[in-house]
């Protein structure tokens, strides 16, 4: 008989890894938020877009490769190639250029998600917040202690902070992983405002990477959508300070780099991440957390150093092992 597994988080690694089980266990996924994406998510007001989380990625390994082959045929995924500087307050803006593809998801990151979603199993609005073992078998409950059924395996794909408080493993066991958090800034501006460059790298300053998200491509160009990231450092100093302070700084500090006036910009909205980046894995990384006696086992970027790639094959590697084992038992 096939093994029933739940799979927390709707990422990209839960759903890799829901895909390449589906056929082989009986798969359930469980997503805390209203929508797919994790941190390849897409916030929408109005008719604007603004891709708040990951703006990009690489595709270096030849199964990453092979996963974005169909989406790429079909231009979900398309190539970036911006117009890159860096800036500095204190230095004259130089042109950065990057020597590998570069991909986003059209019309929004999200989509690549939603794409990949199709015919799973997928619970939204639903965190999963407490597990029980009873029988050999695990129960799952959400935040109001309804359960949300019995499985034989329980996965975890969220952020390494919010696994660590769901699955009964040893500390021992999280040792050398980490996360960092980042703020991410959403600004609406005329584009006839914005200056000719489409992205850039920022040094020596509380921000480290402004996009003008609206000229990335497929997305609406009609109206100017900026996306600008802090440094994990500057945000970890502030980050519980009051939010409306946060987003007032961060607005400064973007028009301060760009030249952009305090009054061309329409709309600002801030978004925390607490946990945004995964700090380089110390030690040999084994690509994800696995009891195999339990029937337990956790993945995501967090255990190979962070970034859509690595959630990518954390989840493929765990998939793999799981197939050999668990759907063979
Ligand atoms: C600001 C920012 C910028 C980034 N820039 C880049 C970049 O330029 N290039 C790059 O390659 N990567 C970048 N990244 C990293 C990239 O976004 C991640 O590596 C990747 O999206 C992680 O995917 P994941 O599936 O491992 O985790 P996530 O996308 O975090 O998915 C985990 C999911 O679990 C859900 N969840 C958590 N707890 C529960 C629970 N208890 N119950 C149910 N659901 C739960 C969450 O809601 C989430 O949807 C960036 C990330 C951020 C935040």
């Amino acid at each position: 008989m096939k093994p029933n597994i739940a799979i927390i988080g709707a990422g990209l690694a839960g759903l890799t890894l829901a895909r390449e089980l589906n056929e082989h266990a009986d798969i359930t996924l469980f997503e805390k938020a209203r929508g797919l994406g994790g941190r390849m998510s897409t916030r929408r007001r109005g008719e604007h877009r603004w891709d708040h989380g990951a703006q990009f990625f690489t595709a270096r390994s030849h199964t990453f490769k092979a996963l974005l082959k169909p989406y790429i045929e079909s231009s979900v995924v398309v190539e970036w190639q911006p117009n890159i500087t860096t800036l500095s307050p204190e230095q004259p803006p130089y042109k950065r250029p990057w020597f590998e593809p570069h991909y986003v998801a059209t019309p929004g990151m999200n989509s690549l998600l939603k794409t990949m979603s199709t015919g799973l199993n997928i619970t939204l609005q639903t965190r999963v917040e407490k597990l029980r073992q009873e029988a050999g078998k695990w129960q799952l409950f959400d935040d109001k202690s309804e359960p949300l059924g019995e499985f034989d395996w329980v996965i975890s794909s969220a952020p390494l902070p919010q696994t660590e408080v769901l699955l009964p493993f040893k500390p021992a066991d999280w040792a050398g992983f980490g996360m960092q958090p980042c703020y991410a800034l959403m600004l609406k501006v005329e584009d006839g405002e914005l200056p000719v460059w489409d992205a850039a790298r920022v040094n020596d300053s509380p921000l480290g990477w402004i996009a003008f998200n609206h000229r990335l491509p497929g997305r609406n160009r009609n109206f100017g959508t900026v996306v600008a990231h802090s440094t994990s450092s500057w945000a970890e100093t502030h980050l519980e300070d009051d939010q409306d302070s946060v987003r007032e700084q961060l607005t400064a500090e973007f028009c301060m780099l760009t030249g952009v006036k305090a009054t061309s910009v329409l709309e600002a909205h801030l978004h925390r991440w607490r946990y945004a980046l995964a700090t380089e894995v110390e030690g040999e990384p084994v690509g994800y957390v696995l009891d195999a006696k339990r029937k337990l086992a956790a993945c995501g970027d967090w255990c190979l150093g962070g970034q859509v790639e690595s959630a990518f094959t954390s989840a493929h590697q765990l998939a793999a092992r799981l197939r050999a084992d668990a759907c063979n038992a």
